[in-house]
């Protein structure tokens, strides 16, 4: 799915791979971040990656989302990068890319359970939604 390769060896890895099923060696994307895991697995609607900002030694969520996607990654990174002067529980945003195979949102990993967990099945009227924002 992606052009993701071992940064030791050079062999393809699949998506899921965090070490390289060759050489072992930690997965590292875009020469910067080294995968820790793997937060939602390769769908057709992208993969999300717990990673590690090397210089900044800060744990990072990296999301990856193929072509057909990357208007709504452009607009979150754009929506994160507005609340965050407004709200500073938001993620900040460290990188965005956009790559022929895959685009990119590079932002802080927050511990902690999803709203998906914390309240299964629910859905959320905009109004609602409205107010954590
Ligand atoms: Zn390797």
């Amino acid at each position: 799915m992606t052009d993701l390769h071992c940064y030791e060896c050079r062999l393809p890895v699949t998506n899921d791979d965090i070490v390289c099923p060759d050489c072992q060696a930690v997965l590292v994307l875009y020469d910067e971040y080294p995968v820790l895991g793997v937060l939602r697995p390769a769908s057709d609607n992208g993969i999300v990656y717990k990673a590690r900002h090397r210089r900044l030694q800060v744990d990072l969520v990296v999301k990856q989302a193929p072509p057909r996607l990357a208007g709504y990654i452009r607009n979150e990174a754009k929506i994160l990068q507005s609340l965050r002067r407004r709200l500073n529980f938001t993620p900040h945003v460290y990188d965005f890319r956009e790559e022929r195979t895959y685009t990119a949102l590079v932002m802080d990993f927050i511990d902690g359970l999803t709203l998906d967990r914390v309240y299964p099945q629910q859905l959320w009227p905009a109004a609602e939604v409205g107010r954590f924002v």
